[in-house]
């Protein structure tokens, strides 16, 4: 198979942000990946992109005006005078307000879009964006550590031109926010695997929620029992993802890499290895479908690291090393230093064959009702987010075009962190403390 064209989103300030003391959403990981990504020397093999930030405007595609202006002007300094609202918007323990909320919904909102933007003009087979996939978040409330949902803002950039997106979900947690946004329309088949039952974490995604009106038979759930083992996801995965490209056909793929679904996790309770996970990742790189991959969820701050790092390996079809190359958060990784270190989980598999055989079947039937892919006609194709400055030509050219001079007037960094001359070696991994 001949190698993709990757496009690679990445904000250095989006590993600043700080959730809180104790808080198990550390953006700081972001920076982890990235540091690993360039000191793999994965980014010979793709675009990189400081993406993109999107504006209230944007969000506002599928989110309420009154709670972006919310997000907007709710500091942890006036917190005082929106007492009322943080209810009402659901932010407060699990979605705090936090020094440049704002901002960082704005970082992780425009790589999607971006992506899907790349995506669509044609510029790259696959988008990548670690710092996206927060697929809790509603359309009036935030959710889960999330708050604004960059997948339906991206996927509603993908509907522009293309008749039919399919969104794929590998997070511990059910993708209620996405589910729900498209719950009555044919146009966006959402798939999500996610541990169901017991109350966990958002406690929809049971196997009879299938969509509603047009969007009937378009919802489709994977509900698991925990401690659930590579082989019994991959098991499940490759059957139902193949049911679901024979029955929709869809022309451009989502899919959220949440790595809380990996043994171990903080949060989670699955047994995944970073390998098992990956398996999903290839198999859905080899669809051979345009491509937005996403992050998510993931609390174990090294193994996701590891996840998303060996992920962007897989998508840029480059083998890479066990040995963790040497970074500024290489103690992180002790004492194994490794990539792929065994896995000793926690958790027994509570997913007998016989149950992932009947919720296999059970897909599978459903999506017979589809029957064909919808004939969807296309007409009135709105414009671009944001005006494109490459077109639907080759960009060679330098990562930060689209900067804004406001922006390149605050840079301190050598623009230089993404070239591998010999000058570098020294530098590289130390732009994103
Ligand atoms: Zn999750």
């Amino acid at each position: 198979m001949s190698s993709k064209k990757v496009s690679y989103f990445y904000n250095p300030d989006v590993g600043n942000f700080h959730y809180g003391p104790g808080h198990p959403m550390k953006p700081h990981r972001l920076a982890v990946i990235h540091s690993l990504v360039l000191n793999y020397g994965l980014y010979k093999k793709m675009q990189i992109y400081r993406p993109y930030r999107a504006s209230a405007h944007d969000m506002c595609r599928f989110h309420s005006d009154e709670y972006i202006e919310f997000l907007q002007r709710v500091t942890p300094q006036n917190l005082q005078g929106f007492t009322k609202y943080l209810s009402h918007f659901n932010v407060g323990d699990d979605c705090p307000v936090f020094e440049g909320l704002f901002d960082f919904c704005s970082m992780y909102t425009g790589a999607s879009l971006e992506g899907a933007m790349k995506l669509n003009n044609n510029c790259c087979d696959i988008a990548i964006n670690w710092s996206g996939g927060l697929h809790h978040a509603k359309k009036f409330e935030a959710s889960g550590f999330c708050y604004v949902n960059d997948i339906v803002i991206a996927v509603l950039e993908l509907l522009k031109y293309h008749a039919r997106v399919l969104y794929i979900d590998i997070d511990v947690h059910h993708g209620d926010g996405v589910q729900e946004a498209f719950y009555l329309t044919d146009r966006v088949m959402t798939v999500s695997f996610h541990k169901y039952g017991n109350y966990f974490f958002p406690g929809t995604g049971d196997m009879y929620e299938v969509g509603a009106e047009s969007g009937r038979y378009y919802s489709v759930n994977v509900p698991l029992k925990e401690g659930i083992d590579d082989v019994s996801y991959v098991q499940v995965f490759k059957p139902v993802i193949s049911s679901v490209m024979e029955f929709y056909q869809p022309t451009a793929i989502v899919l959220q890499c949440g790595a809380d679904s990996l043994a171990n996790d903080r949060l989670g309770c699955f047994s995944l290895s970073t390998k098992g996970h990956g398996e999903c990742v290839k198999f859905v790189r080899d669809l051979n479908v345009p491509l937005l991959a996403v992050g998510g969820g993931g609390y174990t701050l090294r193994n996701v690291a590891r996840c998303w790092t060996y992920e962007t390996s897989l998508l840029v079809d480059e083998a890479i090393s066990n040995e963790l190359p040497y970074t500024e958060y290489l103690e992180y990784f002790a004492p194994d230093f490794t990539l792929h270190p065994d896995v000793v989980s926690r958790q027994d598999n509570a997913n007998s064959k016989q149950y992932l055989e009947t919720i296999t079947k059970h897909v599978y039937d459903n999506l017979k009702m589809c029957q064909h892919s919808p004939s969807v006609q296309m007409h009135d194709v709105p414009g671009d987010a944001f005006p494109s400055q490459d077109g639907g030509g080759h960009d060679e050219t330098d990562p930060d075009v689209r900067v804004s001079q406001a922006d390149e007037d605050r840079r301190v960094e050598p623009t230089n962190e993404f070239y591998d001359g010999d000058k570098d070696q020294d530098k590289v991994g130390d732009e994103a403390s």
